[in-house]
């Protein structure tokens, strides 16, 4: 492949976000936020798909190799880079970790003992974690001796007051970890940073962030903290996603155990592969392809999931005690211009206004000029949030000493 412009720099960042069948990773050189190269691994095995893009989104030829296990597609792909930039070694590796329990509020030098409690945490988030951990493995065998990084998605929320950690269950449950976790916690970190130097007054404010894309969640602010989630325990509650349900009542998974004889693993396929947009509509979990449908199902899907939308925005403004600015982002919140209007056109009690033409052009500020609220719209970065933990912890080698997890930005 030919080398991407600008000179290659010296020292690099990997960042890796590891599923259970896809690997994504971005290059980045020790200055830049912009990546030098982004990638994105499909169907894993001996279907295995590599795509490769400049940082600015210019297609890169794909490297051959074997694709056969995460393991395969990192060394594969480094190979590939080694012939774009001589004498590559990443300096440090970070990677997305979605569980970090009650103990790791912050991005954590990776060791053995770390990696043993990540596993630990396996049951939590059992979709998820091992993949992570499988990514970890493969980064640390491809490159040892190299830094890694681990930023969790649930890190950002651990300084939740304790009725928003909670459920009404028995003490004992609470005790041993069944909380309320929240996820997003990068793109939640992101924006809270980028809100920070765009609109500095709103910085201390009580802001709600809505992170709308196939995983779709909301998150109270105040003075860059996580106040509350309305993800908890799983990746599953609260808004209704592409394909995962939202919030429904435990009663209607009882049902189906006792009335369906329906299975753990049933019930886990169904609450997160066949529900949300997909499930009411029949017909797809992508919201481009909502909008543009004309079937009765559709629309109501659609209905839905704006009715939940603005019915949260009203309990994370409540948790905060009021609202001064309301944050779009993820793929349905950076680009659809509806989505956004419907949400907010019977918020205006909450001083929540729009102005059209703003809005149609995705604007950074979308409400009017005397608007209580300010209605921002703001392309989230996960892996940025990622590669800068990466970057602190370029020199830590493996000497703890050196380790730098304060905060991401
Ligand atoms: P993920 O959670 O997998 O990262 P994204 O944040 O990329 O997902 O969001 C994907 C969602 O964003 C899909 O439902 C897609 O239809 C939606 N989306 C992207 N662009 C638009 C658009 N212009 N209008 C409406 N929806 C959009």
């Amino acid at each position: 492949m030919s080398a991407p412009t600008p000179a290659a720099p010296q020292r690099f960042v990997l960042t890796l976000n590891a599923g259970s069948s896809s690997l994504k990773m971005g290059l980045y050189g020790s200055q830049s936020d912009t990546p030098l190269v982004v990638g994105l691994a499909d169907r894993i095995g001996p279907e295995g798909v590599l795509k490769l893009k400049s940082g600015t989104g210019d297609p890169l030829p794909a490297p051959e190799g074997d694709l056969s296990t995460h393991e395969q597609v990192l060394t594969t792909v480094i190979a590939s880079l080694r012939s774009a930039y001589p004498g590559l070694d990443p300096a440090a590796i970070g990677h997305r970790v979605v569980h970090g329990g009650i103990q790791y509020t912050q991005p954590t030098l990776l060791d053995d003992a770390v990696i043993a409690e990540l596993e630990r945490l396996t049951p939590f988030a059992p979709l998820h974690q091992p993949h992570n951990l499988a990514g970890i493995r493969a980064a640390r065998h491809a490159f040892p001796g190299v830094p890694q990084v681990a930023c969790f998605d649930t890190a950002f929320h651990r300084h939740h007051p304790w009725v928003n950690d909670t459920f009404a269950l028995p003490r004992a449950l609470y005790d041993e970890g069944v909380r309320r976790y929240g996820f997003h916690g990068l793109s939640y970190d992101y924006i809270s940073g980028a809100l920070a130097q765009q609109a500095p007054h709103l910085a201390a404010a009580n802001v709600v962030v809505a992170h709308l894309g196939n995983g779709a969640s909301m998150c109270a602010i105040r003075n860059g903290k996580s106040v509350a989630s309305s993800m908890g325990f799983s990746a599953l509650d609260g808004l209704p996603m592409g394909t995962r349900c939202g919030q429904v009542d435990p009663g209607v998974l009882l049902y189906l155990m006792d009335q369906k004889a329906m299975s753990a693993a049933e019930i886990t396929e169904l609450l997160y592969k066949k529900s949300g947009l997909l499930g009411l509509s029949g017909l797809s979990n992508d919201m481009r392809t909502l909008e543009a449908a004309d079937t009765p199902e559709a629309a109501q899907a659609i209905d839905y999931f704006v009715f939940r939308c603005r019915r949260e925005v009203g309990a994370m403004a409540a948790a905060l005690g009021g609202i001064d600015a309301l944050v779009f982002t993820g793929g349905i919140g950076e680009n659809s211009r509806l989505i956004r209007e419907r949400i907010c056109e019977r918020l205006d009690w909450m001083g929540i206004e729009l102005d059209r033409q703003r809005n149609a052009r995705n604007a950074l500020v979308i409400s009017t000029e005397l608007a209580r609220t300010t209605v921002m719209v703001m392309p989230t970065d996960e892996e940025l949030v990622i590669a800068r933990a990466a970057r602190m912890n370029m020199r830590a080698g493996r000497d703890p000493q050196h380790a730098r997890c304060a905060p991401y930005a």
